[in-house]
């Protein structure tokens, strides 16, 4: 057994074990709670957010801090054998998710990003989460 695919397994069972809530289903839970309604994994928007609000123009992305590369963020550790394959390929992640963000933007689409660790603490996440909602609810 590598190192390598320990680590990936280990951080595929902390999502499993979080309950039988994936992370995704915790933010929309949250935005449903607070009033807003949304659809899910709109496939002709550019990266398929996760959550649309289609009548703010707000796409959501929750995202793994390992996969997506969370800067600074302690899930987001390359593991420690085979690091240039890793590299290449979370890089390769973050690029197209920048793209992606950047496509979102022209077509005039608010773009947030959710990171799973901070899903850990629900009430900051929430209140942050809404405030951002609101100020786009606002500006739409
Ligand atoms: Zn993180």
């Amino acid at each position: 057994v590598d190192t390598v695919s320990k680590k990936v397994r280990s951080l595929n069972m902390a999502a499993i074990k979080s309950g039988n809530t994936t992370p995704e289903k915790m933010v929309r839970q949250l935005i449903y709670k607070n009033g807003y309604r949304y659809k899910l994994h709109k496939k002709d928007l550019p990266g398929k957010p996760d959550i649309v609000l289609t009548k703010y123009k707000i796409a959501i992305f929750v995202n793994g801090c390992f996969w997506h590369h969370h800067k600074g963020c302690k899930k987001a550790h390359f593991p420690k054998s085979n690091i240039k394959y890793w590299k290449d390929k979370i890089n390769r992640n973050v690029l197209r998710d920048k793209e992606n963000y950047k496509d979102l933007k022209k077509l005039c689409w608010n773009v947030l990003i959710v990171w799973q660790c901070q899903l850990i603490n629900t009430a900051t996440i929430e209140r942050k989460l809404i405030k951002k909602l609101e100020s786009y609810k606002k500006s739409s």
